[in-house]
């Protein structure tokens, strides 16, 4: 069922917004994807080169936010990024732009249990993403980054405990 709340619910809360930081939001779905449209509220940051802390609006430029999070939900972010304009000394600058998927925000407690889980041979990617209500491309991109499989001497039987090298 599309639930256009629960949809805005999840972006804001995927990227830490509240409500009060966005302008306007709107979703429409478009076939089998929904298409999130996000104005954020206008916060100007000083203008970089002079300092100038009275910038003007020039425009808004239209960026797709893609990552794995979203595309497994089928989701679409459009990102209508606002360009400031400096009225002292004409630089354009953009806004501070809080799409950017810098790590997944997961707690490294969280990591480490699904390290722990994937000792299991019985476990799969997708049997421990559902357990965690994360996709199972996330799950995957925790083992391929915490996990250091030793590619020239794997040994018939792979001993997680000797070749997981935590990084957290
Ligand atoms: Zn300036």
């Amino acid at each position: 069922m599309f639930d256009e709340n629960k949809e805005k619910q999840f972006i804001l809360q995927l990227f830490n917004l509240e409500y009060s930081d966005v302008q306007e939001v709107s979703c429409i779905r478009a076939g089998n994807t929904v298409i999130i449209d996000i104005i954020l509220v206008s916060d100007p940051v000083p203008c970089p080169i002079c300092g100038c802390d009275q910038p003007h609006i020039k425009n808004y430029v239209t960026k797709n936010i893609t990552h794995s999070v979203l595309s497994d939900r089928r989701c679409t972010l459009r990102y209508h990024a606002r360009r400031y304009v400096c009225p002292v000394c004409g630089k354009t600058y953009y806004e501070h732009n809080p799409f950017v998927f810098k790590s997944m925000k997961i707690s490294a407690l969280t990591v480490y249990n699904i390290l722990n889980d994937l000792k299991n041979y019985n476990e799969t990617f997708s049997s421990v993403a559902k357990r965690y209500y994360i996709s199972s491309t996330t799950v995957a991109s925790i083992f391929d980054s915490h996990v250091d499989m030793k590619r020239k001497k794997l040994p018939e039987m792979i001993n997680f405990d000797e070749v997981i090298c935590l990084q957290i």
